[in-house]
């Protein structure tokens, strides 16, 4: 056979030549909507490659964006790997010091910024070190910044070859948000973006063909929004991009696109479905909705199949590029009962072919796939860590399995049901909570919007659980009409020793909630 370096660059060729008109509709943060194709976008990113040659910008160097989602952002990705770069997408949500790191740490020597974010740009330039050019995506008229992304192609004819190498060449570089210390970067190959892009469009994990029409609520910098704008161009779907993720404006786009496939986290569904439950908005042609980056809670799962919209529930992180598993549809499905359906849903599902999950014991024994036994989920794969940017050792602990921070059990099937990262358990009295498991029980009561699970330090159990909630707005629902709910959901010993309101809980930059300020917030909060 043929040798064929599985490089980046393969997707936008193919998408220029086999689906040249397919459309990329981008809703810009002014509300205005622009339309292109993959032919105009695999111009400007040879155009761009030929940019950043002239600014001797070399195969190998680090070019980042700070950008929303939209088409320039995308012909960017395609540019700076087309011409040997490796793609730094930053998290603009991020504190400041942590900005300062993470682009002093990867030494990226252009950034390429969203007007939105100009000010903030600004202020740390004094502090990023090595960026050389800055350009910036949608400067509004008369503006006298920076040079914008439209004029800096401008000279350029896209009479350009891609730069060839090894498909282990690496193509992009993504910080994971630091829990503890400083963030950690995951660099990806354009081997590994290839193979889990393949695996992505798969009927059981994204399920993405020709004939869909897909608009990720993932932004770009998360995890490259979940290799969505990697597998649109292999597939020739439509790809709609939303730089605001105002529910009204994004009902509005799913209605208008005719959007049939769409992805993203608990929290932005979470306030989708509230818009929808108060206004009477509506999806549209919704089809499919994959919910990861943490668990979907089974009301959420409930209410989208109700919909008949079908959910894929994956579990994945920036360490797995990040598919690691996905809710697939077992044979019999279809007489599987609405709440069979919702219990199928609520545990993250299976992983594809090109990932391995084990769940082992504090020692390190593997457990057995009997969906009781939970213990420390490693993965291992393709496009699965090995070694953190910059870092001289190894991330897994044999050259193998990578510890994922996750505890889990395996079901017979092979499916996952993740119980907790490991931060997040509750020991109580040597035995553990999953926070995970009280949180969705906890917003499957009605008046309840979200719930956060934390342990407190106990003087007899060592730790116990407080439930931290937010009202549905206008709910009167109380801390003895939530424990009653519970009842029936968890085991007794399981139940919260206290349930607080709060107006709302702390997320991350990913829209996670942040268990780590949440605890802060509560750290001298004692049981009455
Ligand atoms: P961070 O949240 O630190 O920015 P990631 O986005 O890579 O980093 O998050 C990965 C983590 O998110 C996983 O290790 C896991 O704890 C959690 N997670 C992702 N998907 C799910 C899911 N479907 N169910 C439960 N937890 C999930």
């Amino acid at each position: 056979m043929q040798d064929f370096p599985l490089r980046v660059t393969r997707l936008v060729d193919h998408a220029e030549r086999e689906h040249g008109d397919g459309e990329i509709v981008s809703a810009w943060s002014d509300g205005s909507v622009t339309r292109t194709n993959w032919r105009n976008i695999a111009n400007d990113a040879r155009r761009m490659a030929q940019a950043l040659e002239a600014w001797g910008i070399k195969p190998g160097d680090r070019v980042a964006t700070l950008a929303m989602n939209h088409s320039h952002h995308l012909t960017s990705w395609y540019g700076a790997i087309g011409m040997g770069g490796v793609l730094h997408t930053i998290n603009p949500r991020l504190f400041e010091d942590q900005l300062e790191y993470i682009a002093n740490h990867a030494e990226d020597r252009v950034l390429i910024y969203d007007h939105a974010f100009a000010a903030l740009v600004e202020r740390m330039k004094p502090k990023w070190t090595t960026i050389e050019h800055y350009v910036c995506f949608d400067p509004p008229e008369g503006w006298s910044g920076d040079v914008s992304f439209v004029d800096w192609l401008a000279p350029y004819d896209g009479d350009y070859d891609w730069v060839e190498g090894d498909e282990r060449d690496p193509c992009g570089l993504c910080y994971t948000s630091g829990t503890t210390g400083n963030p950690k970067g995951v660099l990806y190959e354009h081997r590994s973006t290839m193979l889990h892009t393949l695996a992505e469009a798969s009927p059981d994990i994204f399920n993405l063909s020709k004939r869909a029409v897909v608009l990720p609520i993932v932004p770009m910098f998360h995890a490259n929004a979940w290799g969505v704008p990697w597998a649109a161009p292999m597939v020739g779907c439509k790809l709609v991009l939303s730089a605001d993720y105002r529910p009204d404006k994004m009902c509005r786009l799913f209605r208008e696109e005719r959007v049939t496939h769409s992805a993203g986290v608990p929290t932005i569904w979470l306030t989708m479905i509230e818009h929808i439950l108060r206004t009477g908005d509506e999806l549209g042609d919704l089809k499919q909705v994959t919910i990861g980056g943490s668990a979907a809670p089974r009301a959420m799962i409930h209410w989208f199949l109700e919909r008949g919209i079908e959910v894929g529930h994956a579990w994945g992180m920036t360490e797995t590029s990040p598919i690691g598993t996905c809710g697939s549809r077992p044979l019999g499905w279809d007489e599987y009962s609405l709440d069979e359906k919702v219990d199928h849903i609520a545990l993250q599902g299976r992983p594809p072919f090109g990932v391995e999950l084990r769940a082992v014991d504090d020692d390190g024994n593997v457990l057995p796939r009997d969906g009781i036994s939970s213990g420390r989920l490693q993965a291992r794969g393709p496009w699965v860590i090995k070694r953190y940017f910059k870092e001289e050792k190894d991330a897994t602990e044999d050259g193998q399995w990578f510890d994922t921070g996750d505890v889990a059990a395996i079901h017979p099937d092979g499916t996952v049901q993740i119980t907790d990262r490991s931060k997040d358990v509750i020991k109580s009295g040597g035995e553990w909570i999953s926070s995970i498991e009280l949180e969705n029980a906890a917003v499957g009561c009605p008046g309840i919007a979200e719930a956060a699970a934390i342990g407190i330090p106990h003087p007899k159990w060592d730790e116990r659980p407080l439930l931290v909630c937010v009202r549905v707005s206008g709910s009167d629902v109380c801390a003895v009409k939530v424990r009653e709910h519970l009842t029936g959901h968890v085991a007794k010993w399981w139940l919260p020793d206290a349930v607080e309101f709060v107006d709302e809980l702390p997320h991350t930059a990913t829209g996670k909630l942040s268990k780590k300020t949440l605890r802060e917030q509560f750290r001298d909060y004692r049981f009455a």
